[in-house]
């Protein structure tokens, strides 16, 4: 990795210094706001661990929700507090303020090794709008920053971008972490390099889509997006999910992957209904034949077969977007099978990474996240990355 971590800070040189980590802990709250994914917060625990065993103040900035720039009971960071508390088995001292007097004192009065977690930085607006005077306020409670918020790093706020402007800036474990699974590891796969591309919409896809073509050897479409493809090769999709303003970049895409040699497959056959709900009556049918009155929810046994002979041959997958509407059981099966064939090759000693919120749900649903090679916590930033684009968040950090 080109960016400076904090194992390239000096063992000595954290003692005693305030460290400023951006951390994300933009963790699921149900309405008794408990906490029901702390995948976030666990992911942090090396970095602060690191932090605090070297001596350093730890101070912890986190976005939770979307307060829109107004401080909002129900998202206050007291829940994650008390987890992180748990999970550390130290105290975790938190604050109801990101700047101002009662920050500065509690600042004043940590001791080698203790963290302090601030309140949800999205109080402020300031925040999004990455403020300069705001990012300062900021950098002053510190002498070191350090991000690992990897969720955050495609947007430019003062948390995430602006502060490093006024401190030396180090990358966390887990914002390494990330990098390199969805930058080095595929960006010179060991092959052959296959990605699994799904999810409701072409046009939210179309970057990775593009650059995805550039390295792999084989492109598995399904989901919803895969209907557009499937019009613009001539065929009618029924009441499937479609984009019209898609179909002539899905045409182009179709092209650039003949042209590179890459293998494009669409699903042989569908689950098609009515309507994508619970307790409906289901049928399979070929890809060409979807009827009129129904719509395709899910990839059927033949396309299971048929990717997972691909699968199995992979030595780098990468997979974003479900297969099918796995939010309704009756439409979850190919997803799962998928899910439970992409396990089965990391087992086998191929790299998988994952990427996408939902993507990532599916894959706890069907149980098999222990075995992933890599499930990135970035869902947004994920996707940007392998895009191609650069991240704000990490733009701002040291090169080694
Ligand atoms: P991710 O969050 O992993 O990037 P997306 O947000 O792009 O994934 O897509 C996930 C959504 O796509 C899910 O809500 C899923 O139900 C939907 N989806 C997938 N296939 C279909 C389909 N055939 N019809 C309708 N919705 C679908
Ligand atoms: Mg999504």
């Amino acid at each position: 990795m080109n960016k400076k971590t904090i194992r390239d800070l000096p063992e000595g040189e954290l003692r005693g210094k305030r460290v400023l980590v951006r951390v994300d802990f933009n963790v699921p709250l149900d309405e008794n706001r408990n906490i029901t994914d702390d995948t976030r917060i666990v992911e942090s625990l090396p970095t602060i661990r690191y932090l605090v065993e070297r001596g350093a103040r730890v101070i912890l900035v986190s976005h939770l929700g979307r307060p829109k720039g107004k401080p909002k009971d129900e998202l206050r960071m007291d829940p994650i507090a008390k987890r992180l508390e748990e999970l550390l088995g130290r105290k975790v001292t938190k604050v109801n303020d990101c700047i101002g007097e009662e920050v500065k004192r509690a600042v004043a009065q940590l001791k080698d090794g203790d963290v302090l977690l601030l309140e949800n930085i999205r109080f402020y607006p300031e925040e999004e709008a990455n403020d300069e005077n705001f990012a300062r306020a900021l950098a002053e409670l510190a002498d070191i920053y350090v991000n690992d918020a990897f969720g955050a790093a495609h947007r430019a706020h003062a948390s995430t971008a602006g502060v490093a402007k006024f401190l030396p800036a180090y990358a966390g474990f887990l914002m390494e972490k990330e990098l390199e699974a969805l930058g080095e590891k595929l960006n010179n796969p060991i092959r052959p390099f296959l990605a699994i591309l799904g999810g409701a919409k072409v046009s939210s896809k179309i970057g990775v889509l593009r650059k995805l073509l550039e390295k792999v050897d084989v492109l598995l479409v399904g989901g919803g997006m895969s209907y557009t493809f499937i019009k613009a090769m001539g065929y009618e999709v029924g009441k499937s999910l479609l984009e019209e303003g898609m179909i002539e970049e899905a045409r182009q895409i179709l092209e650039v992957a003949q042209a590179r040699g890459v293998r494009f497959e669409l699903p042989l056959d569908f689950v098609v209904a009515p309507e994508g709900k619970e307790g409906i009556a289901t049928r399979v049918v070929d890809w060409d034949k979807i009827p009129p009155d129904m719509g395709g929810f899910d990839i059927g046994p033949k396309t299971v077969e048929k990717f997972g002979e691909y699968i199995k041959e992979a030595k780098t997958i990468f997979w974003n977007g479900p297969l099918g509407l796995f939010e309704v059981n009756l439409f979850a099966r190919g997803t799962i099978e998928i899910a439970k064939k992409v396990a089965e090759a990391a087992e086998s000693g191929a790299i998988v990474v994952v990427g996408g919120g939902d993507t990532v749900a599916a894959i706890k649903q069907a149980g098999v996240e222990r075995k992933i090679t890599h499930i990135s916590t970035g869902g947004g930033a994920s996707l940007e990355f392998v895009e191609g684009r650069p991240l704000p968040g990490v733009e701002v950090l040291l090169d080694k």
